[in-house]
């Protein structure tokens, strides 16, 4: 028996183009038989569907907590399976949301100085109410407005992180979010910490302190990993017993990311059922 685990999707409550039941109905069609609605910063979507999904699927609860280094890295956190009413966790990632709406003004602001048209009303006309709003929104804008032809362009040209008007979104640190999501009972997974592609990425060392901080796994199949990205984190792993996990990130229509692409090995997924204790329900 195989079995098809996706740890890492997102659906339009952040910035994926698929309501949350779309979501699963493409995970139904797709075969897989239990994934993760991880949104940046939000368990919104997993809400709405956790009463909805048919049997054979099993939804698991997630959420990539978006995270910024003391040298203004952006940093990546999944958390799995943690207890959805700790305010602690729920707190800080609400004001994470908050702090990306000012954040998007000044990236808009930026882009208004260089003569670009554009405007945050032409921004939260892409996103969905409630929603955690980033940088693909502003690439759907720019999209309607004629100035790029989709969301990789628009990337490429305004919105990357090494450009003029990249602003890190204000979040907790790596290790907050470690501690936030461990003490809510959850398992803490750090995702494409080596997609050296997306940008400027954080050292094997500094790697390592957060394995010291209570790091629990490593997302390392993802396709923003190089064959060579993915043996120096494979090689972490052995060293420090760490779990690995896979996925799709996929973000509908955002992104080519294909549902199931990249998956998670079930004796991986047992570990982490097994270690979390915030989120029990089927266990
Ligand atoms: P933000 O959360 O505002 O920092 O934006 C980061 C999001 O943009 C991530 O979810 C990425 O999946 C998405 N993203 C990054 N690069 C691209 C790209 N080239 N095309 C589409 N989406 C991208
Ligand atoms: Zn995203
Ligand atoms: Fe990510
Ligand atoms: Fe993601």
């Amino acid at each position: 028996m195989s079995a098809r685990i996706d740890l890492h999707t997102h659906s339009n409550e952040s910035d994926g183009t698929d309501t949350p039941l779309e979501l699963l109905n493409k995970v139904a069609e797709a075969e897989i038989d239990r994934f993760a609605l991880t949104d940046h910063d939000s368990i919104a979507g997993w809400q709405q569907i956790k009463d909805l999904v048919p049997s054979g699927i099993e939804l698991v609860i997630g959420a990539e907590v978006s995270c910024q280094t003391v040298d203004a890295l952006s940093v990546h956190m999944l958390g799995f399976l943690f207890d959805p009413e700790n305010k602690a966790l729920i707190d800080s990632m609400n004001e994470t949301r908050g702090n990306r709406i000012t954040r998007m003004e000044r990236i808009v602001g930026r882009l208004q100085e260089a003569g670009i048209d554009i405007s945050v009303e032409d921004v939260y006309a892409e996103v969905s109410e409630g929603a955690t709003i980033g940088r693909p929104h502003l690439a759907d804008a720019m999209i309607r407005k004629g100035i790029v032809r989709e969301r990789g362009e628009a990337f490429e040209r305004f919105l990357h992180n090494r450009s003029k008007f990249y602003i890190p979104d204000a979040s907790p640190t790596p290790e907050e979010a470690i501690r936030l999501i461990k003490e809510a009972g959850g398992v803490a997974v750090i995702a494409h910490p080596f997609a050296s592609l997306r940008g400027r990425i954080i050292s094997s060392d500094y790697l390592e302190s957060l394995i010291d901080a209570g790091l629990d796994g490593i997302e390392i199949h993802h396709r923003d990993h190089s064959e060579g990205e993915r043996d120096q984190l494979l090689a972490l792993v052995r060293r420090y017993a760490l779990l690995v996990t896979g996925g799709s990130d996929y973000h509908g229509k955002g992104k080519v990311n294909r549902l199931g692409e990249n998956l998670t090995e079930l004796s991986q997924w047992e570990k982490i059922s097994e270690r979390a204790t915030g989120y029990t329900k089927g266990a």
